[in-house]
């Protein structure tokens, strides 16, 4: 059987190809921070989710050696069997207070998060009205789940309107948006959502991946920022962007909503507890967020410094409100020679296209960190200027 099949896969491996669409992994040769060494040459780092610089922090570092001599390797279980540790609920209460919510359940990633928050909650007489770029997690939790669906335009609000409008035959809605859209870096606008959930009765869920430790004065994520708090039912969000970059995710948000998932969501039931290593370290990234804001207050400066440098070279950037810098190029081969340039002048970028954006709206993302210094900025910003002007984005 399997030659017919063998056939068949690389007949799409060559299209994939052909398509200019296949992904190469690049191998980093040392931890992951804002100087990294990719084949034997240090470059520095815009492209990784770091946004706090906590992937390689010493504080971190020391937390997850600590919980892995006292609470071992390996958990070997789910929750419910034998799999939660004391350090478990110690992490779960730690995300409640930072979200401000009642609880927290935890998940081997955020896309298990989303794919066991829908199911348990809603069925074929509720509806998931969702914005039409929310992460691929959020469609497939979506998929599993019987509930009737809505799509709108993003962060589109009359068309938020208008899906919830047809839903008002539904038993329950629920309105579920990213915090931070990935690609343009702009953030949902959740106090005129909530508004609209209250109006037309919903539910609303936002998924802070991008968002928490980035937006809102002291990053607390898009309720610190629009003052929401209360106002949210659900929060999704991922320990591997911000606040540290492991692996892990979660759901907090209403005590009933969160004790109904430890009893019914599948990746929760059926996939194992999170290493008492990463809860440890986990821990220790909340306790450290709490004692200071040195750390956002070191990206907002750091965003901030590039955005203006950027903008006044004559680059076109997306209006951004997060870490997150997408340089229009409007032109997918265009996007590529340029991150193919700038890693040669020793910057690590990466050029999207279609179909991850938009047909012509091709651009350059860049990533700003909280471990990036401002010589790391500036290098960052010659060489965009440098290449800019080899390929006659620049005059
Ligand atoms: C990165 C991301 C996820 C996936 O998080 P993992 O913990 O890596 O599974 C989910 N949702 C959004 C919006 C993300 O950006």
């Amino acid at each position: 059987m399997y030659s017919k099949m063998k056939d068949h896969l690389c007949k799409t491996l060559a299209e994939i190809k052909e398509a200019g669409l296949y992904k190469q992994e690049r191998l980093i040769e040392s931890p992951q921070k804002a100087n990294i060494i990719v084949k034997g040459k240090e470059v520095l780092n815009f492209c990784a989710n770091n946004y706090l610089g906590l992937s390689d922090n010493a504080r971190i570092i020391e937390a997850a050696k600590k919980a892995l001599d006292s609470r071992g390797y390996g958990m070997s279980s789910v929750r419910f069997i034998c799999g939660t540790q004391d350090i478990h609920k110690v992490l779960e209460k730690e995300i409640a207070d930072y979200f401000q919510t009642e609880d927290t359940i935890l998940y081997a990633a955020c896309f298990d998060a989303n794919g066991g928050v829908f199911e348990p909650l809603l069925t074929e007489e509720d509806a998931i009205i969702s914005d039409s770029l929310n992460h691929a997690s959020i469609i497939d939790g979506v998929r599993l789940c019987k509930a009737k669906r809505y799509r709108y335009a993003n962060a589109d609000m009359a068309e938020l309107e208008k899906c919830l409008q047809e839903a008002q035959q539904q038993r329950f809605r629920i309105i579920v948006t990213d915090g931070v859209f990935s690609m343009d870096g702009n953030v949902a606008p959740m106090d005129q959502i909530c508004d609209l959930a209250d109006k037309y009765d919903a539910l609303v869920m936002v998924d802070e991946s991008h968002s928490a430790g980035v937006v809102g004065p002291t990053g607390h994520g898009v309720s610190e920022l629009y003052k929401t708090y209360g106002r949210v039912d659900i929060y999704t969000g991922t320990l591997g962007k911000a606040f540290g970059g492991a692996l892990g995710g979660f759901t907090t948000g209403r005590k009933e909503i969160i004790d109904l998932l430890r009893q019914r969501s599948r990746p929760y039931l059926f996939s194992n507890s999170l290493a008492p290593s990463i809860v440890g370290a986990s821990i220790e990234v909340f306790r450290m967020l709490k004692e200071s804001n040195e750390l956002h207050d070191k990206l907002v400066e750091n965003v901030n410094y590039f955005r203006d440098k950027m903008l006044e070279a004559g680059f076109d950037i997306k209006p951004t409100q997060s870490a997150i810098c997408a340089v229009m190029l409007y032109d997918a081969k265009l996007s590529q020679d340029y991150a193919a340039k700038m890693l040669e002048e020793g910057i690590y970028v990466t050029g999207f296209y279609y179909p991850v954006v938009p047909k012509d709206q091709a651009r350059i993302r860049v990533q700003i960190s909280a471990g990036h210094n401002k010589a790391d900025l500036d290098k960052c910003i010659e060489a965009f200027i440098k290449v800019g002007k080899e390929l006659e984005v620049l005059k």
